[in-house]
């Protein structure tokens, strides 16, 4: 059987979240000596944020989804309104198939797996799982790799779909859909940020 790797929590240090430092937990320090920010072992009530910030995230997804996110008005007709998904629709008929794509995977995929993956890994963690923790903290990591472009997402759509359907129209603004789908991006970004990978580690070690 294999010595149990030293960590910081077992060699009662503290490490900071900002630079790294070790501090040891008998100073009693509550900041970092270093970089001056505040020392916890892990994130502080990580489990709960997250629930909080996926949970909520989960409840935006609806109204990002069904309300129109832009509105286009063109001379002489009625004013347009289209979902992320109508859009997608929308640039698949005209041929500009990738531009679809694009929306597809970082509107509504990008978004969604974020949420299923974090939910996998909040539900393994309170139902006391200690199976797999290398493929779980891939997982996280997978969150974190595509949480880089989520801003990308917002982006994607306005200025995308507005590109595109600039030369026919003559104007074109963010539909009720939109701030929604924007407090979604933020929220999901929150909810991966504000989970704590180590906790995946600690339950396995204190099943050991
Ligand atoms: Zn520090």
């Amino acid at each position: 059987m294999t010595a149990r790797p030293l960590t910081a929590r077992r060699a009662q240090m503290v490490s900071c979240l900002s630079c790294q430092l070790l501090s040891p937990v008998a100073a009693g320090r509550t900041h970092c000596s270093r970089c001056g920010s505040a020392l916890s072992p892990r994130k502080v009530n990580s489990l709960s944020r997250c629930w909080a910030l996926v949970l909520a995230s989960y409840i935006l997804y609806l109204p990002a989804n069904l309300l129109p996110v832009t509105i286009s008005t063109s001379f002489g007709r009625h004013p347009q309104t289209d979902t992320i998904m109508s859009g997608v629709i929308y640039f698949v008929k005209t041929d500009f198939w990738h531009i679809a794509l694009i929306i597809f995977v970082a509107s509504i995929c990008v978004p969604l797996l974020k949420l299923i993956i974090l939910t996998f890994l909040l539900c393994s963690l309170q139902l006391g799982w200690c199976k797999r923790p290398l493929e779980r903290a891939r997982l996280y990591r997978l969150t974190e790799l595509v949480g880089r472009w989520s801003m990308v997402d917002v982006y994607v759509i306005t200025i995308g779909v507005g590109l595109v359907k600039l030369g026919a129209l003559s104007n074109f603004e963010a539909g009720p859909g939109a701030p929604y789908f924007a407090a979604l991006v933020i929220l999901t970004m929150f909810a991966v940020e504000s989970f704590d990978p180590r906790l995946i580690w600690d339950q396995m070690e204190e099943s050991q």
